[in-house]
């Protein structure tokens, strides 16, 4: 049972039918405008860039694909640091965001650059107040997710968006876990830079976009790959066409079936009322702010996550963010929003898809309470709760 769609999602099988004869059947490069097979490949580069332009809301010229959202935060934020010199060297970021951010940060700075950290509050929030104060005359960007990988909070990125407008200074959103659950349309939020992953939406792995805003006073970011001057000299290297193509379809299916998220925020909002119902001293994070419809960090105190999912072999969970459980260490969003390293360690992400069904929800119910009745029985430290010696 597949719980840990945050992490990545399954390639749904239309998107794999649409891409698979780009592999073997129509495997032009788009550069290759000499043949029949290149400029067929042009063609399915256009039509997927025009698609996916479609559903954003924005113009073709202003999608470039890239590996993956990872590429396109490094490009931005090393791109915008060289370009902007002269502005400053100040860089805004929240200090929830995806250890991409931050780990290309820590790099910044060895380079000079300012970083100044939003903190959140308990549910995961920035103040949008502290961040009109914290915006100064030589800051070159601030860069704040729409939506966090591990709680689902969302940002005000329309309040953010018009901040940063009015202040003139350049809003990078990371976008990678919000496109393809929730509707974005760039005409409508002046979001000046944006990317996302294709694999947080059924699409394949290792591909995504970075959207840049076409503006009368161009926005400058210099270029991570140069190379054979693929995406307008942006981007350099061969497009990774069946990937694109089915990071295209993927997309526009989403948009098409409007995410299914009432679907999916159904069986969220089921399996949360239900599971704290059913194990004492448990609840669930950054609730009572807007969230993800998809997403559920559940707090089972007194216990690790990790030896829940132990328990639970056939149940794919995540404890943390998916770097964070590879290193064991307590999640950083987590301690950002004031948990304890106990509890922040007590926390299970399970975050669904519309692949998912209301039976694995069944399932889950079923198992997850007993086993932590089970773990609990065997634990000192429950018996001392228990006994009110602690708390
Ligand atoms: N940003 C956020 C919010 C993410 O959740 C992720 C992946 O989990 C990334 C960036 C990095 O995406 P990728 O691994 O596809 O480059």
């Amino acid at each position: 049972m597949y719980l840990d769609n945050n992490s990545t999602t399954a390639v749904r099988h239309e998107v794999w039918e649409t891409m698979s004869p780009y592999f073997q059947e129509y495997y032009g490069n788009p550069a290759s405008l000499q043949h029949a097979l290149g400029r067929q490949a042009a063609a399915a580069l256009l039509q997927a860039r025009t698609d996916i332009a479609a559903v954003l809301h924005c113009q073709k010229q202003e999608i470039f694909f890239n590996s993956g959202a990872t590429e396109s935060i490094n490009t931005v934020l090393k791109g915008v640091f060289q370009r902007y010199a002269l502005k400053g060297k100040h860089i805004i970021v929240s200090t929830t965001e995806h250890k991409a951010v931050l780990n290309c940060c820590e790099e910044l700075q060895k380079l000079g650059a300012e970083i100044s950290y939003l903190p959140v509050d308990e549910q995961g929030a920035i103040s949008l107040s502290l961040l009109a104060a914290t915006i100064r005359k030589d800051t070159i960007l601030v860069c704040l997710m729409a939506a966090n990988n591990e709680t689902g909070a969302l940002h005000p990125i329309q309040e953010i968006a018009a901040l940063c407008q009015a202040k003139d200074c350049l809003y990078f959103c990371d976008a990678t876990q919000y496109i393809g659950k929730l509707p974005l349309f760039l005409e409508h939020i002046p979001i000046d830079i944006l990317c996302l992953s294709a694999h947080k939406f059924h699409g394949p792995k290792g591909v995504g976009i970075l959207y840049i805003r076409r503006k009368s006073k161009p926005i400058q970011v210099h270029p991570l790959l140069h190379g054979g001057g693929q995406e307008l000299n942006f981007r350099g290297g061969t497009q990774n066409l069946p990937l694109i193509v089915g990071m295209a379809k993927a997309l526009t299916l989403a948009a098409e079936e409007g995410y299914n998220s009432t679907y999916i925020r159904e069986l969220r909002d089921y399996f949360e009322q239900e599971i704290c119902a059913r194990i004492p001293a448990s609840h669930i994070i950054s609730q009572d702010v807007p969230r993800l419809p998809n997403t559920s960090m559940l707090v089972v105190e007194h216990l690790l996550a990790t030896e829940i999912m132990s328990q639970l072999p056939h149940i794919a969970l995540a404890a943390g963010s998916a770097c964070s459980s590879a290193s064991r260490a307590p999640s950083h969003v987590l301690l950002a929003q004031g948990m304890t390293i106990e509890k922040a360690k007590a926390s299970l992400r399970v975050s669904f898809s519309m692949l998912n069904t209301a039976d694995e929800v069944a399932t889950l119910l079923a198992l997850l309470p007993n086993v932590v009745e089970r773990l609990r029985a065997q634990s000192p430290i429950w018996q001392l709760v228990q006994a009110g010696i602690i708390r």
